[in-house]
């Protein structure tokens, strides 16, 4: 199996909106697949009936095509090793089949233990400072015995006793798990279905899985799969687990450090090609100073074995710059894409007229420097897409200067404005920096008042060129509301 091309895959129980940890573990065992001219494959864990999450599985497909990572064979697609969903390999009695096998040989067996017995066995251990596990009371009793005994009925694997289970781990090196160290689990449940250990191993065997990329938290199941593979008669898999991901505080990344899904970054206003760029470098480097990779570069460049062992750190300032960078590197074009894709992302109350390209190409230049989020485009870009611009008439009025002043500025304004021709950016300057410098002001104290009351924001986009994308009978409109909003202002005040 292992001379061939390699197969690898992505095996995620659908208990949720995919954790970018997962996430991160898939884009590895895909690049593998990919740098090697393998194939990836998506296989579906359903077996734990009970924490199945409606929709999840559409949102782990989701989430990997937004990141552009493409899958030869899984649910949605087929393939000749499917189905790819283990709730349908288990009505095609594939799990019965193999604990069937391993029940006539001796490596399994039933077990009718009540849950009030394992709880006390639990209590018991735990009083007695000993590690939880079943402690193999139905193992050598009669299996009629155990089948008339009760009608819920589990299977058990019967662990070896002695010895060690040895194992090379692509990443890890040699390991060794002390066998007396672990129970005898459960492979069939009382509902019929297999564990996750059971499910796991046959199906990477019928799928023909030649590299498992995975998970480090998986590391304690290793010698439990390796013994069912031995009890099965089958080749084990070349095994690769990959490091876990920390929070800067150096504690699993969790709910409480933020986003972890990718659908929260996605809508946090994360472009797909940095998120996939910042994913890969959590426990992946090339060396140890290139950090932007193109996904076709990292296609060319990454090897399993410069993943590291050691826990990969989460920087979310350090994604926000990526994203940043790839930002200010995108073209024009794929911007505008990005940010009409985001769209219905933006908080409903930031544009109520519908984004042209035209405005867009216009304003994007201007703030492509600027932001580093998506997201962050919204505020910056709502004057153009909205129908009014709201703001206090407070935000108005600048530094050393009162309403009476504000007003007088304005009113200016508007007469240079409206002679200012061409409406140009450069022109727009002249005319107003000629303008402070009469109104013995500060230009920053005129710009200040003029972009509050063009654009609602006190940081825009450069303003004579937002100016000049407003248009002058806006502008214009827009400062004499603004005078006008300063007036009653002024009356209350
Ligand atoms: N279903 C397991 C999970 O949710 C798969 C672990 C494995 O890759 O073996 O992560």
């Amino acid at each position: 199996m292992n001379n061939t091309t390699p197969r690898t895959r992505f095996a995620p129980s659908p208990t949720g909106e995919p954790h970018v940890g997962n996430i991160r573990t898939a884009i590895f065992a895909w690049l593998f697949a990919k740098a090697n001219n393998g194939s990836f494959i998506i296989r579906i864990e359903d077996t734990d009936q009970a924490r199945l999450v409606e929709g999840a599985i559409d949102s782990i497909l989701q989430s990997l095509s937004w990141l552009g990572i493409n899958w030869d064979e899984g649910p949605d697609k087929g393939g000749k090793y499917g189905p790819y969903m283990q709730s349908e390999r288990q009505k095609l009695g594939i799990y019965s089949r193999a604990v069937e096998t391993l029940l006539k040989n001796g490596k399994a067996y039933y077990c009718s233990c009540s849950s009030e017995r394992l709880d006390q066995l639990r209590k018991t251990q735990s009083k007695a400072g000993k590690p939880p596990g079943y402690d193999g009371y139905c193992r050598n009793k009669d299996e009629k015995q155990v089948l008339d005994e009760s009608v819920q009925q589990v299977v058990r694997f019967a662990m070896p006793q002695l010895g060690v289970t040895k194992v090379t781990d692509t990443i890890r090196g040699n390991i060794e798990f002390e066998n007396s160290l672990i129970d005898d689990f459960v492979i069939l449940k009382s509902d019929g279905f297999p564990t996750y250990h059971l499910a796991n191993v046959v199906d990477d065997n019928a799928m023909e899985i030649s590299h498992v990329i995975r998970a480090e938290e998986w590391l304690p199941s290793l010698p439990r799969h390796i013994n069912l593979y031995k009890a099965l008669e089958l080749e084990p898999p070349i095994f690769a687990h990959v490091p876990i991901i920390l929070a800067s505080d150096r504690t699993k990344l969790s709910k409480r450090h933020g986003a972890t899904s990718i659908k929260e970054f996605r809508s946090n206003g994360y472009l797909p090609s940095a998120m996939l760029n910042f994913l890969c470098l959590l426990g992946w480097s090339l060396d140890d100073k290139t950090e932007i990779f193109s996904e076709k570069e990292l296609i060319n460049y990454f090897s399993i074995e410069r993943v590291s062992k050691s826990s990969a750190v989460f920087d979310n300032q350090k994604l926000e710059w990526m994203n940043g960078y790839y930002i200010r590197e995108s073209d024009i074009s794929d911007l505008i894409s990005n940010l009409l894709n985001y769209w219905d992302d933006f908080p409903v109350e930031t544009f109520d007229i519908e984004p042209t390209t035209a405005k867009l190409e216009a304003v994007v230049p201007l703030i492509q420097d600027r932001i580093k989020t998506l997201q962050e485009a919204g505020p910056m870009i709502n004057f153009l897409f909205s129908k009014g611009i709201s703001y206090d008439a407070e935000l108005l009025i600048q530094k050393k200067m009162d309403c009476k002043s504000t007003i007088g500025a304005l009113n200016e304004t508007l007469r240079v404005i409206e002679k200012t021709d061409p409406f140009k950016a450069s022109n727009i300057e002249d005319s107003l920096r000629l303008l402070a410098d009469r109104l013995s002001i500060k230009p920053g104290q005129l710009f200040g008042t003029l972009r509050i009351a063009t654009t609602g924001q006190r940081v825009s986009p450069p303003l004579f060129e937002s100016l000049e994308i407003i248009g002058k009978d806006t502008t214009i409109e827009s400062i004499n509301l603004a005078v006008q909003k300063l007036n009653t202002y002024g009356d209350v005040n």
